[in-house]
Formats: structure tokens, sequence, C-alpha cells
């Protein structure tokens, strides 16, 4: 038997086509050739179990090995094998109208996937590495020759008579002179790492030395040696594919260190098992969050049916939950289109969506079932709650009975419980409640020790998101507004209908603001005089809350530029009730009463941590003068 022929398209030579445009990532090939061997062993077996093929099959394999003095590679696996009319139907008659269309469609293709899997190229990737490919295969069927059929690389083809003495395939890849590097243990090895690990056939690689009981020494002790023994690469039946009935924390845990080695245990997972109306498995683990955002983005791996796809699921996977990590494996998942294209897929749309619901149940399932140890994991949950909240609006229904408010006290709310307690004492003469928080306890603490004196609450919004989650709340809840502990004097914080009297005449209160300007003398320092409760700050300074926010935005980058380059505006705010203001106004002497006016601000600036460079030396002098 020998027959040659050409391999119908109609342009010569486009392996070096192939080979230009898949060069970036040219060890794909390993990834094609190993599946489809694994492809092969799987359909053996299921032609066995539906009774249509009755003989022998072996432990299923699939063997990669490499000659470096042959400089050959080879694939080989005990699966269905194949005839040499189905090499000539498989393999020859490739997937595609006509090169023609293919160069012109791949000018610019980036992406090696892209285009394999389009044209159904899988086996073709083998030309990456190789100028000559070779197959060796026997087909399971009664009375079937085995076939040889090799190839260049050019259009021609040749069948011959083969040597496969067993059941199956092999593919021997005789590697070109620029792709010598795969031609090494360490380098395929790290190959079949990547995208074999989970292969549901075992995947045989060379040897590997280990430890074992050889037999019993003269007394009768067992004894050890040291042997070679076949190195199998994958793990066949990795959690996500059984049952979550069958496994234990302990087996999520060790699947978790597998994929992340050195990396802290995660929080949670959840265990995704679809498969109508579209196929899709995987395992989402909840990280601790680190503020290395960046950092732990991106760890989620993609499968499709145990091959390793990528880690670039961002389409995928809704945005707020890029933090997790761990794997998803769907068939259903178009492997090969461009990012646009897999963001309309209906699909992706819908395992976006069900991811999404996943793990708001998981969430409501956990505060239910354990609500202090939810509270106790807040902190790094709260992270992923917040974010989906602000993006999502489905999520934000969902989320909305299990996402909590923290307060400076280290008590946890839901956002109706919070309303309860608020409304009572934060609600002002309008009917809005206000929410006080705090960005920084640390740096506001006299604000917080003022609000808590009134009886007011305040959250702690101190995390990167919270600016973000402050407006989304304020838009979600009705009647409610937020505002910074800073914002103003805690007794301005929340306008009532009560007024505190001034002991102050209205021609003294005048007198307070210009002695105060004048021992300011600040443009941007807006000087009020107020009467506030005796025990409150004589002097208090404060931005205002639109005012900061702007500001904020503007830092951030949100197109808010002009509040950006506006000069930081305040609020003097001073205390016509405080027994130290009395006593500047009473003080006879014009440059006392300066001295005193500056140093009553100044403490004000300093609380806030807005005294600096000369005004801070400067009044660090008066301090040592007044001393
Ligand atoms: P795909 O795997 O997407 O079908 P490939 O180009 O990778 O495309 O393979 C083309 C076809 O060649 C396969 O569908 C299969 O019929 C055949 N084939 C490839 N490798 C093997 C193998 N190791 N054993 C049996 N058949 C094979
Ligand atoms: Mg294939």
């Amino acid at each position: 038997m020998q027959e040659k022929g050409s391999i119908s398209i109609h342009t010569e030579n486009i392996f070096p086509i192939i080979k230009k445009f898949l060069y970036s990532d040219n060890e794909i090939f390993l990834r094609e050739l190993t599946s489809n061997a694994v492809d092969a062993v799987q359909k053996i077996k299921r032609l066995s179990s539906l009774g249509q093929y009755n003989g022998q099959l072996g432990e299923p394999r699939v063997e990669v090995a490499f000659d470096k003095d042959a400089k050959t590679i080879t694939i080989s696996d005990n699966g269905l094998g194949m005839t040499a009319e189905e090499i000539k139907k498989y393999i020859n008659q490739i997937a595609f109208s006509g090169a023609e269309e293919f160069v012109e469609k791949f000018k610019d293709a980036k992406d090696a996937n892209e285009l394999i899997g389009k044209f159904g190229l899988g086996f073709y990737s083998a030309f990456m590495v190789a100028d000559q490919v070779e197959i060796q295969t026997l087909s399971y069927q009664d009375g079937a020759q085995p076939a040889r059929w090799i190839c260049d690389g050019s259009t021609e083809f040749e069948i011959t008579e083969g040597n496969r003495t067993e059941r199956g395939t092999s593919i021997i890849l005789h590697v070109n002179a620029d792709s010598e590097e795969f031609l090494d243990k360490y380098k395929l090895q790290g190959i079949l790492d990547k995208y074999c690990r989970f292969l549901p056939v075992p995947i045989k690689f060379g040897t590997k030395s280990e430890y074992v009981e050889t037999g019993e020494d003269e007394e009768g002790k067992p004894k050890h040696e040291n042997v070679e023994v076949e190195n199998i690469v994958n793990n066949t039946a990795p959690i996500w594919t059984k049952s979550p009935s069958e496994l234990t924390d302990e087996d999520y845990l060790n699947f978790y260190r597998e994929l992340y080695p050195m990396s802290e245990e995660p929080l949670f997972w959840i265990h995704l098992n679809v498969d109508y109306p579209f196929t899709l498995t995987g395992v989402l683990y909840f990280p601790k969050v680190k503020n290395e955002f960046e950092l732990q983005r991106n760890k989620i791996k993609l499968f499709s049916r145990q091959v390793f796809i990528t880690d670039e699921v961002k389409d995928i996977v809704p945005d707020f939950l890029m933090l997790l990590h761990g794997v998803i494996d769907s068939p259903d998942i178009p492997l090969n289109v461009s990012r646009s294209f897999l963001q309309a897929d209906s699909n992706v749309k819908k395992i976006n969506s069900h991811i999404s619901k996943k793990v708001a149940d998981k969430l409501a399932e956990l505060f239910k079932n354990d609500r202090k140890s939810y509270e106790e994991k807040w902190s790094d949950i709260g992270m992923f709650v917040k974010y989906g909240m602000i993006s999502e609006e489905k999520f934000y229904d969902r989320a909305k009975d299990f996402a909590l408010l923290g307060n400076t006290n280290n008590e946890y709310f839901t956002l109706s419980e919070y309303k309860e307690k608020a409304s009572v004492l934060q609600t002002d003469k309008d009917g809005t409640t206000v929410y006080l928080y705090t960005t920084d306890p640390a740096k506001q603490d006299s604000f917080i020790q003022s609000a808590n004196r009134k009886g007011y609450d305040v959250l702690l919004l101190n995390s990167p998101i919270d600016s973000h989650f402050v407006h989304t709340l304020e838009r979600k809840l009705e009647k409610t507004s937020m505002k910074r502990v800073d914002a103003d004097v805690a007794d301005k914080l929340i306008a009532k209908d009560e007024k505190i009297e001034s002991v102050l005449s209205e021609e003294q209160q005048n007198s307070v603001k210009s002695i105060f300007e004048q021992a300011i003398s600040k443009p941007n320092m807006n000087v009020k005089v107020e009467a506030l409760g005796p025990d409150e700050l004589p002097v208090t300074v404060t931005m205002d809350e639109f005012m900061r926010r702007m500001k904020d935005m503007a830092a951030l980058g949100g197109g808010m530029s002009f509040y950006g380059s506006m000069p930081d505006t305040y609020n003097v705010s001073i205390n016509s009730n405080h027994k130290l203001v009395s006593r500047i106004l009473d003080t006879d002497d014009a440059t006392s009463q300066t001295k005193l006016a500056k140093q009553a601000f100044d403490l004000a600036m300093l609380s806030q941590g807005l005294l600096t460079g000369a005004d801070l030396t400067e009044f660090v002098d008066r301090s040592v003068s007044l001393i």
C-alpha cells in the first residue's frame, strides 16, 4: 500500500503561514496533540462501553517522549487509532474552505488560539515545531491494517503501510531547527504542567526516582531503595469533576494548595456544577483579600473538558469576582473568538450571571448559618460584596440582605438593622437619616468622639472601595444621606430643629468673627461663629461633605478636574458658647487677643493634620512662649 496525494487546499504551502502566525505560542502544539490523544482514548472507552468494541481496552494511557539525538517528540496513545481512509478523511481534509480565505482572515491574527480552533487546525499545530510529521496508527476495527502518514509541511503527503502492532496512534514530530528548545525534559514538563495537568487520562512522561519498599533484608526488616518509576504528569480526576457530596473540606483545601502553593488558606469556596442549559463545572475560592489588588486578580483558570485554556477570564467572570481564585471548566465557552464576541455570547452571559448568583447564594447561606463567623470575615468578604453591589444592580438586590455595615465599635449591622438604629437619633428635621462615617479613625478621632458624645453612631468605611460604596448606598437607600464625620461640627452634622442659644450677643459674635478673620487671614478659611454646646471645641476646621467628595473624585481621576484645581476651602467654626471664646473677647490687649485666636485656630488645624510648614513652626514657637 502506498499512496501519495495532495492535501485539499488551494494554495500551496500553508504551513509556512501557519508557522509564521502561530510562532508566539507554538508551545500549544503539545496541548493539541495530547488532547487529541486523550480524545482517542476516551472514544475507545466509549465504544467499548457501548459494546461496539469487544477487544481488550488495556490501561488507558497517553505517553509523551522525546529523543534528543533523533530530534523527535512522540505523542502516543492506545486510543481508537485510525485507518488509512480515516487519516485521509480527518487529517487531510482540513476543515476550511481554502487557504486564501485563511490567509486573508488571519493576516492580523494576534492569537494562535483564535485560528487553531476556528479552522480545526489542532493537529496541524504540529507544524509549528516540526518540519516533518509522521503518524503511525492502528485502528481498533476488525482486520484494520497499520497505517503511516508522513508530511513535510508542504501540501504533499504520503500514506504507506505502518509498523504499529498495537491499537492506537503515535504522532512523531521531527523537530525543526528553530524548535530544538523543546527537546528538553524541563521544557516539556513545564508545558505539560501548564496545559495537561488535569487531563482525564494518565499521561506518562519519562521516569522519576522514587524511594520505595523493595523487599526484606536478612533480618526480615523492610528494605527501601530508589527506583525509577513511571512519571505521570497529571491528576486525572481533579475535584471539580467530582460531586460535592464526595468531597471533604480537606479535599478543597488540598486542591487550593495544589493550585496556589504558598498561598494563605482561602476563606471558603463554591462548587459550580451545572449541566443545563449550559455545562459548567468548577470550584471558586474566596481568598483573604490583601491590598495587593492587582496581584490577586487573574487567578482563575479556564479549562475546557479538563484542558487548560487560559487564565484570562476577564469576560467570563463578572468583574467584581475577578479576585476569586480557582477553576472553571466549560466546553460551552467559545474559546477561539475575539473578546467582543465573547462578551456578546449568550452562554457566556448566562455563565456570568450564574456565577454571580451562586456567589450571592453562598454568601447568604454563610450569613444565615453563622453570622458571627461571617462578621469576623467581613473585612475580606466585604470587598467582594461592595464591589458587586456597586457594579451590578442584580447583585445589589441579592446582597442587600447580607451586606454589613461596621461601626467604629466593631459592631455589624445589616442595612435594615442600621436604618432602624440610626433613624432614632440621626434623622434631621426633613426626615432624612444621616449616616456618619469615618475614613480614617485615627485622624478623625476628635470628630468621632464628639459625634459619639451626641449619641451618634459612626461607620467605619475606610477601604479603598468605600468611597464608591458610599455613593451607591446614598443612591439606593431611601431618605438617607451619608456624611463624613468631620464634614461639620458635631452639633451641625445633622440639622435638627432644636436651636442652641448663644451666650454672646449678636454684636459680640461679630467682633469674635472679625478677631478670628484677622488672626487667621487666609482667603480659603471661611469663618463662622456658631452657638454650639459648651463642651464642644472652641474652634473646629471642617471641609464640607460635597466639596470633599468632589475633591476625592478629582484625585481619583473621576473627571472632576474643575474641583481638583480649586484651592481647598474649609469652614472654621467658632463656638460662641465656649469659655475660651468669651475669654478672647474679654482680652483688652489686641496683640494677646490675636495670639489666643491664632493659637485656638492652629490647634484645630493640628487636630485635622492640616498644620504644616511655616505655620507649624510658628505654632511651636508661640506655644513655647505661651508656656
Ligand atoms: P479536532 O481535535 O478539533 O477534531 P484536530 O485537528 O486536532 O481537530 O484533529 C482532527 C481529527 O484527527 C480528530 O478529530 C480525529 O478524528 C483525528 N485524530 C487526531 N489525532 C488523533 C489520535 N491521536 N487518534 C485518533 N484520531 C486522531
Ligand atoms: Mg484536536
